[in-house]
This record gives structure tokens, sequence and C-alpha cells, in this order.
């Protein structure tokens, strides 16, 4: 409407000024008069009047103009998305549209004059001030990030930008909501960081696993390994990835056939076990089995491999000493039953000689020589039963552990000339002969050893040559073999008998092979003699062998460790059985303490066969006093089991008064550490029930030939 009017307006000007000219031209051409100026003046004054009205129009139009322009900006300013606000320099808000009111969540007109600054958490707050303070002193836009308090938990996150006016008065903020974009990166880095610390967890994991483990591509190349597979193989991670499988097999050719295998599964990908020898770093060789695994990824492709490895040598060596304890306790089982099924002859057999011998003494009608006979028979029958129970307690110490070794002083030379005499006549009534080859200096050759079980291993030695040699000669050799490492004593036991077969030969030291060989020329025994001298000589730092040939003979050796030093006490300790000066054995007073009657029987014969004075007591008690008050008496026979005062204690009274007389235990115990207890209460010496006769007469001649 405006337009149009000022449009006629324009044009009516137009006229005018068009009439004007005309009429200063008319003026020109013709003289000027009253007329012609008044009309002039009227139309300058019209074109006057209608100019001031344009300008009047145009003043309006502008001014229409300008409010317009206000309240848009006005419009624009209160309804725009992002939130504007004035602050004055203490941070009071003088200024504010609806998006900054919403995000500060109160009415606008109450957060006119509010501070700014209340409205922000306290830990983006120091942020704000410090933003505050750049935007007043640097004049140029600055920004940062708050956090607004809310009322539910979300925090709301902006983006502040501001910059001072002209006067550094006040200051325009603009805020943006960012919360959306903030929260979604915290989400994004919180899952980041979940997934970080997942895979922290897998790769402790997979480090704390104790087998070795190996990731290889489908090229066999390797991508990773755990820590056990670097120990297990000597390498560092840096050493191997990116290195060939193939330098962890033991050969070419296995490295090749796994390959195959694992191309034949492609297919099915499915897992498989196989063992083979692994080559580490240092290139030692172990066995290992393997997990093979196949890597896919979730299309189902195959990415790889993984193998866990696990270094089977300790299980291998277990399962090969399990089989050997297996096939040794089968076998030990199968020896263990035959060897019952033996025992029970060598109990039966000799228990038939007594008992069926004994029966036949009872007839009244004998020849004196019948009765010689059987009695001799009933005297083979109980040595060999005896030593038959000997053997077996012997090998049950052994088992149990209980088997100690009981090192003095020995004399060899004493020994081997005692076990010579004790077997010379035996061997001679035999139809053979017994020679004794020593070659130690005749002074005598001392060592540190167990002389009961050098003579136990003698003893087993000669029995048996005895036992498997019906003719031709026994030869007992002791000798002393110096080489530039060491010294043994080498004794020897030969026999012209029956040899032992090659075959057997390995086998005749275990335990109880005599009744597992079936050996049919084997004669009685219970296959632990020989046993039993074996773990003897070991005991004592020696060695046992032999060499044999069937229907020849063999030859026993064994040695035991000399070290040199001669013991010069010793020497004057220990007699020669042989040196017969002075023998006054028959002038002996005896005291023999025994309570059972049968062995005091027994031992009085045994006795009265070397002396007529023989004293009996029957308890300890009666022993210490029958000691105390009879000076005469050269010997005592202890038992040891008695009751109430028993032979040790007994021993150990009788020493507080008489340290001189010789004291002989005797003992059915027949246990480990008797021998040494009696001697520790201060007995001289020790004999095993039942007593053997030759043995005790040779004992006490030892202690009275000096
Ligand atoms: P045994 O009580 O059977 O004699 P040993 O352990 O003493 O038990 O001996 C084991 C086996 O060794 C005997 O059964 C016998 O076959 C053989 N043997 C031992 N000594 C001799 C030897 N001197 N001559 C021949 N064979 C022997």
């Amino acid at each position: 409407m405006k337009t149009k009017n000022k449009k006629s307006s324009q044009a009516t000007i137009l006229r005018l000024k068009a009439e004007q000219k005309l009429a200063r031209k008319q003026k020109n051409n013709k003289s000027s008069t009253p007329e012609a100026d008044m009309l002039r003046l009227v139309h300058e004054l019209e074109v006057h009047q209608i100019e001031l009205e344009m300008q009047n129009e145009e003043l309006f139009i502008a001014k229409e103009k300008s409010e317009l322009g206000e309240q848009k900006y006005t419009e624009l300013y209160d309804f725009a998305p992002s939130g504007y606000l004035t602050l004055s320099k203490t941070g009071e808000i003088t200024e504010l549209n609806f998006a900054s009111a919403k995000l500060l969540n109160k009415d606008r007109s109450r957060l006119i004059n509010a501070n700014f600054a209340c409205f922000i958490s306290l830990n983006t707050r120091s942020n704000f001030d410090q933003f505050l303070k750049d935007v007043f002193t640097s004049k140029i836009k600055q920004s940062c990030e708050i956090v607004l308090e809310s009322k539910n938990d979300l925090p709301i996150y902006v983006n502040i930008e501001g910059i001072a006016d002209q006067r550094n008065n006040f200051c325009l903020l603009t805020l943006i909501d960012i919360s959306t974009a903030k929260l979604a990166q915290i989400h994004l880095l919180e899952k980041k960081r979940k997934i970080e610390e997942q895979a922290e967890n897998y790769k402790s994991l997979f480090n704390s696993i104790r087998d070795a483990i190996l990731v290889a591509d489908t090229e066999r190349n390797i991508i990773d390994c755990n820590t056990a597979f670097c120990s297990l193989f000597g390498y560092s991670k840096e050493d191997i990835i990116g290195k060939k499988t193939s330098v962890f097999y033991e050969n070419e050719t296995q490295f090749i056939e796994l390959g195959q295998v694992l191309e034949s599964n492609y297919n099915e990908s499915k897992s498989f076990l196989h063992t083979l020898n692994y080559k580490k770093k240092n290139n030692d060789i172990f066995p290992g089995e393997t997990g093979v695994y196949y890597l896919k990824n979730n299309e189902g492709s195959i990415l790889g491999f993984v193998g866990l490895i696990r270094d089977i040598t300790q299980r291998q060596k277990a399962e090969i000493e399990l089989l050997n304890a297996r096939k040794k306790a089968e076998e030990s089982d199968r020896l263990k039953s035959a060897f019952l099924a033996n025992m029970s002859h060598e109990i039966r057999t000799p228990m038939n000689g007594i008992l069926g011998f004994s029966r036949l003494l009872k007839n009244p009608h004998l020849t004196g020589k019948e009765q010689q006979r059987y009695i001799e028979v009933i005297e083979k029958s109980g040595d060999r039963l005896l030593n038959i129970i000997n053997n077996l307690l012997d090998v049950s110490k052994i088992e149990a552990g209980l088997m100690k070794t009981n090192l003095k002083t020995v004399n060899i030379n004493e020994a081997i000339d005692y076990v010579y005499s004790f077997f010379k006549h035996e061997i001679e009534n035999k139809g053979m002969t017994f020679t004794l080859n020593n070659t130690l200096p005749s002074e005598g050759l001392f060592i540190k050893s167990d002389h009961e079980k050098i003579y136990a291993i003698l003893i087993n030695l000669i029995k048996n040559a005895i036992k498997y040699s019906d003719e031709g000669g026994i030869e007992l050799g002791v000798s002393l073999k110096t080489s530039k490492m060491k010294s043994d004593i080498e004794f020897f036991v030969k026999d012209t008998g029956i040899g032992i077969s090659k075959n057997k030969q390995h086998t005749i030291f275990d335990r109880f092979i005599q009744a597992d060989i079936a050996d049919e020329s084997a004669r009685q025994g219970a296959g632990l003699g020989l046993s039993i001298a074996k773990t003897y000589v070991e005991m004592l730092g020696g060695n046992i062998y032999l060499e044999s040939q069937e229907g020849f003979g063999s030859i026993f050796y064994f040695t035991l460790p000399y070290n040199g030093q001669e013991d010069n006490l010793a020497k004057k300790i220990n007699k020669k059985p042989g040196d017969k000066t002075n023998t006054y054995t028959h002038n002996l007073k005896i005291l023999i303490v025994e309570d059972d009657p049968v062995s005091e029987m027994l031992i009085s014969i045994i006795i009265k066969s070397i002396t007529p004075k023989v004293i009996i007591a029957r308890n300890g008690l009666e022993a210490i006093n029958i000691c105390k008050n009879d000076p005469e008496i050269d010997l005592v026979l202890m038992d040891i089991k008695m009751p109430e005062i028993n032979g040790y204690e007994a021993t150990r009274q009788i020493r507080q008064f008489n340290k001189d007389l010789i004291i002989i235990a005797q003992s059915a115990f027949g246990l480990n550490g008797d021998p040494e207890k009696a001697l520790a209460v201060g007995c001289d010496d020790y004999i095993k029930k039942p007593l053997n006769k030759k043995l005790l007469l040779t004992m006490i001649e030892k202690h009275f030939n000096k």
C-alpha cells in the first residue's frame, strides 16, 4: 500500500517538475510576468511539499523496517535452539534466551541477576572461572566445557563460547548442549576401556596357563605365544614371532607330516591331539603332547591354528616307572608264591627229619651206631631249619630297612682264619679238600667294618660251595688289590662243584631266585643266601660277582674297601684264634644264667665237655649274688630274656663290682641291635640261640687263649 502511494507521489513530482521546466522556458521566451512567477512559485511549493511528504513516507517506511528487524532479532534470540546469555563481569545473568533457561532448568525471569556459576557442577566450576577471566582479559572469543547441575542424575555437558563487549562491561555467551555427544563419547570410552581390560585379562590368563601355547597363521608363521611357551622352549617372544613353526620340530619330516594332517582336517576343522618330539632353543629334545585347534573368524574362515603343548617327559618317565614297578610287583608276587611253595617244602623237610628220627630214637633196641646216625640226621635237619629261619629273619630286616651296620675294627686275617677253621672239618668230612689262600700281611690287616656281616657273607658262600659240590676241593682266598684309584680287599670262595649256567648267573643274587629258576640241581635252600650276601657286601661298600662254568665249578668274589689305615689298638684287642698258647679252658669256672630248663640243659652239656666247674643261676638276681660271692668265676654265659632282672641289667650290675669277668650274652631274640646292646652294658661277646656248640667253644677259646 505504502509502496503504491510512494509510486504515485513520485509521478506527481515528475509531472510538477516538467511543468516547472515548461514555465521556465516560457519565461525565458517571453518576459516574466507576475502571474507566471506566481505560478512558478506555487509549483515549486507543491514540489517541495510533495518531496517532504515523500521524505516522511520514506522515514516511516524505514522506521517500520527497523521495528520489524528488531522484533525478528528478538524472536530469533529468544527462540534460538542454542542458549544465549549475557553475563556481567562478576558472572550475573543480565539477559538470556529460553534455550539457556531450559538448560539451567529454571524460569527465564527468575534467572535474571542469578550468578551463572551457581548452576555449574563443582568439578567444572574452576574451568568456568578461568574462562570468564580469559573472556574479559583477552577480548577474543574463548570457549570451555562445563557440566551443569541437573535435577536427575544425568549430567548436562555444555560447550560455552563467549566474548566481551566493546567496553568490556559484559560478555555474550552461547551455550551448546553437547550431552548426547559427550555421553556417547563416554560410553564409547567406557566400552574401549572394558575391551582393553578384557584383552588384558585374556592376556594374563594366556600367560598364566602352564601349558605352552602357540598361535600361528595358516602359513604356520608364529603370531603369538605365551610365557610358558617361551620358558619351555627357551626363546624370547621377540625371537620367535614371525618365524615358521618348523623351528620347534625335531626334524623336517615331522613338520611336513603335521602340515598334512592340518590340511586334511581343514574342512571339519576339528581339534586333535598328537604327541611328537620338540626341539628347544638349546637343541634339547623332549616329548610333547599337543592339542591343535583351528582359529576361525565369524564367517567360519580359518585364520590359523592354536597349539597347546605339554612337556610329558616326567609323565612318560613315571609311566615307564609305573610299568616297571608293575612288572616288578607281578614278578615279586610270582616269586613270593613260588617262594612260599618252596618254603613249605624247605621247612617241612628238616622238620620231617627231626620229628621222624626223634621218634625212631625212642626204640630201645637201637645199636649205638644207629643212634649216632639218627642223631646226626636230627642235628643236620635242625641246622638246616635254623639256617632258613635266620635267612628269613635277615631278609625281613633288610626289607623293613632295619638292617644296620655295626662298624668296628676288624682284623681280616683273624676273620678268615676263624671261618677256615670253622668249616675245615665239615668239608674234609665230605671227602673234599679245603685250602686257604691268604696273601695278606701276616701281622694282620685291619679295616673298619662289620665283622658279623663279613662272617655271614663268607659263611653263605662256603656253605653254598659245600652244598653244590660233591668232590674236588674248596678254596678260600683273600688278597689286597691296589690300583691308582683305590685299594680293595678281595675275598673269593672257589669250588669244583656243579657250576652255574650263563643264563642263570645274572639272577642268582635276586631274592627267592632259587625257587624261581626251578633248578633241578638246586639242593636245599630258599634262594635267600646270595641276596643277603649281596646286600651285606653293598652295605659295607663293596661288590660281589662270580665266575662260573656249568659242570666245572664256581668262584664267588667279593670286595671290601681298604683305606690303608692300620688300627694299632685293634691289633692289641683282636687275637688270632689259632694262637693256642696257654690253653686252659678246661680249668674255667663257668656260670650259666638261664631261666629255661631245656636251654640250660643244652648249654650245660656243651660246657661240661670242656670243664666240670659249672654253676647254674635261674635269674638275673641269682647271677649277681653268685658273682659277688664267688670271685673264682671266670666266665658268665648270660641269657638276655629273663623275668624281673634281665641279662642286660644283671650284666650292668655285675660290672659295677667286677670289670674283668668275661660275660658272653646269649639270646634267641635275633634282632638287629641286640649284640650292640649287650656290648654296651658290658658284655664281652654275643652269641645267638640256638647255640652252635662249635661256635660257642671257639668263642670261649678266643677269650681265654691269651
Ligand atoms: P640257596 O638257599 O638256594 O642256596 P642262594 O641264594 O644261596 O640260595 O643261591 C641261589 C642259587 O644260586 C642256588 O639255588 C643255586 O642254584 C645257585 N648257587 C649258589 N651258589 C652256588 C655254587 N657255589 N655252585 C652252584 N650253584 C650255586
